[in-house]
């Protein structure tokens, strides 16, 4: 049976990429780090059955010695390295952290590959965060980078590990050139989910109203699901490479806000500008988007757009599920809790 490891299987892609794994007849097994309730994340999301599959081993990325015994003992032919600080706006608060679980984490994955099961293919999650202040529009495998953040710059020096490795040693080494994927599981601080919870809240007169920071910040954003079955296909292909995912479209947060005031008949208007900008419902007048200040970034990347076609033609992969699908669906989630 084909062994697959994956690193941050709690998180959100772990969900979706661990289903996708076992359906395809691999032996799963998971790193997860231990907290005092247990844990398991978004797995716990998922049938007991599935759950019962997945082999779980406890430990935290930035410990090389345990990040060594598992990829020892298990030697997998395949390792999704998901594990990371993903969110940028807290990677500014928090860049140590960040920097030490990303860029060291991912260092221990390198090493004990190399040292320990250097057959094993790896994946690591790139980020179109490191193409930050954008050098062209839309982007892809040769735009020169410009990270903005401490998430941004962590990444990219994940990125290098990960290509230096593979020129060096000749080791199977891909990354996954990822922009913004979200779902009914992504972490309720990104925008999306956030936005969605507040509307579904807001449509059952459990809140007023909904802050939000830079509503002019554009992101190409897909579904994970689309986009772990990329990330399957660049581990089964010939040789190691670097991919673009996206689909090729971008939307503002306030088209998502507007987007998904629409799952639940509300027609949403605006008025005023910057700090003073405000959403309105356009029947009761009454506002429903406001913007705070607390929720902009010292930097920020205003527009991401992907140019996907390196993995379509080599990989064979497209993105199936449109934006108004993904903001239907994760709202219908939100709608259903
Ligand atoms: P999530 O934040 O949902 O998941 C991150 C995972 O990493 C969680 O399982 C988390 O565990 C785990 N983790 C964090 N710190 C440690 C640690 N010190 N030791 C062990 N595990 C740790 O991210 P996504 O699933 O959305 O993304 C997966 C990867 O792809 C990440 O590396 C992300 O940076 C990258 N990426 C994501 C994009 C997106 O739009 N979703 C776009 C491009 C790249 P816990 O549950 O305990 O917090
Ligand atoms: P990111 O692309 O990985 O940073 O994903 P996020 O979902 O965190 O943010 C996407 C964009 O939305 C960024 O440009 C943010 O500045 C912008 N944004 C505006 N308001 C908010 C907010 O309230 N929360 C978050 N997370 N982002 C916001």
């Amino acid at each position: 049976m084909k062994k697959a490891l994956i690193t941050g299987i709690s998180g959100q892609d772990g969900y979706y990429l661990s289903q996708l794994l076992l359906e395809k007849g691999y032996e799963v097994h998971g790193l997860v780090r231990r907290n005092s309730q247990l844990s398991i994340g978004n797995l716990s999301k998922l049938d007991e059955k599935i759950q019962k599959k997945i082999i779980i081993h406890w430990g935290d990325i930035t410990d090389h010695c345990i990040v060594e015994k598992i990829i020892k003992d298990i030697k997998p032919k395949e390792m999704y390295h998901l594990a990371a600080q993903s969110f940028v706006g807290l990677s500014f608060e928090n860049p140590r952290h960040t920097y030490n679980v990303n860029i060291d984490g991912t260092l221990n994955v390198a090493n004990a590959v190399r040292e320990f099961s250097p057959k094993t293919r790896v994946y690591f999650a790139a980020t179109s965060e490191m193409f930050g202040k954008v050098q062209e529009t839309p982007q892809n495998e040769k735009t020169p980078f410009y990270p903005r953040s401490p998430y941004g710059v962590s990444k990219l020096a994940g990125f290098w590990t990960m290509k230096n490795y593979r020129e060096s040693y000749g080791l199977f080494m891909s990354n996954g050139i990822l922009f913004n994927h979200e779902s009914e599981v992504r972490g309720p601080e990104f925008v999306t989910r956030k936005i969605c919870m507040a509307v579904a809240n807001i449509s059952k007169k459990k809140q007023e109203y909904l802050e939000l920071g830079n509503m002019d910040s554009r992101r190409d954003w897909g579904h994970a699901a689309d986009y772990v079955y990329g990330m399957w296909l660049m581990l089964q292909y010939k040789k190691p490479d670097d991919f673009v995912l996206a689909t090729g479209e971008n939307h503002s947060v306030r088209d998502f806000v507007e987007r998904a005031f629409k799952e639940v008949g509300i027609d949403i208007g605006w008025e005023g500008k910057e700090l003073n900008e405000k959403g309105f419902d356009k029947k009761t007048k009454k506002v429903l988007v406001k913007v705070n200040p607390e929720f902009f970034r010292p930097a920020d990347v205003e527009v991401l757009k992907g140019n996907y076609s390196k993995a379509k033609k080599q990989l064979g992969w497209k993105p199936r599920i449109t934006f108004n699908k993904l903001v239907k669906v994760m709202m219908q989630n939100e709608l259903n809790q």
